[in-house]
């Protein structure tokens, strides 16, 4: 049995004091596993990954119950900043490269928590190494790369802090299918030669499903259902409400 890197237990989420958005969600992921939150547009994962990264405050928001765990540890009280040195590392929805800073520099940024400069060096060449496309284009203005280009960007900056965990938030998002597959393959080789753990919250059920190993789903706030990535992908209510095959 692997280790659990991190335990959400029952949270509740509140917006501006009174709209209740994470009623009691609770989910665990294993160390080296890839576990995919799915759910519809405004089911709460963005909520929940703000939760574990401690990315709230700044949307006025809260979390108002139950506790979030890194290896048996409590982390809620930890600031963004202590959290991403900690290992928590989030890439957020929507990419957000530095547009004026090249593929390298924007890269680097990722690794402002870390003092060891061979570590950094090695992080470096480990994701040229994942993303090829990231090697070539390593001089670019980050203004003119392409969305898949700027998501595999934001991936690798967040490779660079050494990550505990990487939480990606929505990464098909805006990208052609094929890129899309081409994103989810390198995180899946990623995770089978690096044993990097991910928690990826995905709209796309279909192929999160595809690369994920667990899943939990989430609807108005709740999780409503969880099991094996397989298991999921074959069950005929997911099918029928996230899949679009009826
Ligand atoms: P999407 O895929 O659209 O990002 P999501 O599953 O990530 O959806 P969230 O973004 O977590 O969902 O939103 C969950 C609910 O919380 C939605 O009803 C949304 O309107 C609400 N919400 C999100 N951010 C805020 C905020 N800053 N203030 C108030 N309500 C918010």
């Amino acid at each position: 049995m692997s280790k659990t890197v991190l335990n959400v237990n029952g949270i509740e989420v509140i917006y501006n004091h009174v709209i209740l958005v994470l009623k009691g969600v609770s989910l665990q992921v294993p160390e080296g596993g890839i576990v995919a939150l799915l759910g519809g547009n405004g089911a709460g994962k963005t909520t929940t990954l703000r939760a574990i990264s401690n990315l709230l405050k700044g949307e006025r928001g809260a979390v108002t119950k139950g506790s979030i765990e890194l290896r048996g540890e409590r982390i809620e009280s930890l600031t963004p900043a202590d959290l991403v040195k900690r290992g928590v590392v989030q890439v957020m929805e929507g990419r957000h490269c530095f547009a004026h800073l090249t593929i390298e520099e924007n890269l680097l940024t990722g690794s402002y928590t870390r003092s060891d400069k061979a570590e950094v060096a090695r992080n470096l060449e480990k994701v040229y190494t994942y993303f090829p496309r990231l090697k070539q284009r390593r001089t670019s203005q980050a203004a003119y790369t392409s969305g898949g280009e700027q998501q595999m960007c934001a991936i690798g900056r967040a490779l660079m802090a050494s990550p505990s965990i990487v939480l990606l938030d929505e990464p098909s998002m805006g990208l052609a299918p094929q890129i899309v597959e081409e994103v989810f393959a390198i995180v899946k080789d990623l995770n089978a030669r690096e044993r990097t753990t991910f928690l990826l919250a995905e709209q796309n059920t279909n192929m999160a499903l595809k690369y994920s190993d667990y899943g939990y789903i989430l609807e108005s706030g709740r999780i409503v259902m969880d099991g094996a990535a397989s298991e999921l992908a074959g069950n005929e209510d997911v099918k029928e409400f996230y899949l679009g095959v009826g």
